[in-house]
């Protein structure tokens, strides 16, 4: 099963996508973490990745795509897939549909997590991350058991230089910008399911569940 989880920075796709791909079996492929595990090794794709991301705009199509495409033919992706982030483009969409096409495959189902701009803003400039795990925090609503110490693994916490609120809000015009128009090709495909994302995780993780289950039975 091939399934994307589309959504703005800070609409929680990262946590639900560790939640669901576990409970499913799914290879979670999070394309921000590839850019960040690529600018930690100090790569040229890295560095690449590293001048876009510091501004908040996306990473040329071009790249992105070559990165994905890479990825998705792992050993560990023939269970299925779980995008996370990716695509964000309607030429990103494209190159993957046609991408897939040529296996004879395609993608089964997108799940849309909305949430309004005021809480995407106040998650993305509250937000601390682990260093290790990814596990996400938040200073007013989901502090850490200890101060700066992730709660799963004991990692450190850390915020994401693109975390600030000047970077945030200009990752929010770039989403409104180049990665709503998706909603509308996924939607037009008939394969686009919105869910309410301001419900706690794990509500938001069952309607997600439930609505991949549906799916595998269409
Ligand atoms: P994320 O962790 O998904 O919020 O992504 C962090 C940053 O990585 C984004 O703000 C972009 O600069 C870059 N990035 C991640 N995914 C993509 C993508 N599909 N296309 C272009 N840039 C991306």
């Amino acid at each position: 099963m091939h399934v994307i989880l589309l959504g703005a920075p800070g609409a929680g796709k990262g946590t639900q996508a560790a939640l669901i791909s576990q409970r499913l079996g799914l290879a979670h492929i999070a394309s921000g973490d590839l850019f960040r595990q690529e600018q930690a090794s100090g790569s040229e794709l890295g560095k690449i990745a590293k001048s876009y991301m510091e501004k908040g705009l996306l990473v040329p199509d071009e790249v992105t795509v070559k990165m994905i495409l890479g990825r998705i033919t792992a050993p560990d992706c023939d269970k299925g897939i779980l995008l996370d982030g990716f695509p964000r483009t309607l030429e990103q969409a494209k190159a993957l549909d046609e991408a897939l096409a040529k296996e004879g495959k395609g993608i089964d189902l997108v799940l849309y997590i909305k949430v309004s701009n005021e809480e995407l803003l106040r998650r993305l400039s509250g937000r601390w991350i682990c260093r290790d795990c990814q596990a996400p925090y938040n200073v007013v609503e989901m502090q850490p058991k200890v101060a700066g110490k992730c709660d799963q693994c004991g990692g450190e916490l850390y915020q994401r230089a693109d975390d600030t609120e000047e970077t945030a809000r200009k990752r929010l015009d770039v989403y409104f910008a180049q990665t709503m128009p998706l909603i509308e090709y996924y939607s037009k495909a008939g394969k686009l399911v919105g869910t309410d994302g301001e419900k706690g995780i794990e509500d938001v993780g069952e309607d997600l569940t439930t609505a991949i289950a549906a799916g595998i039975g269409r």
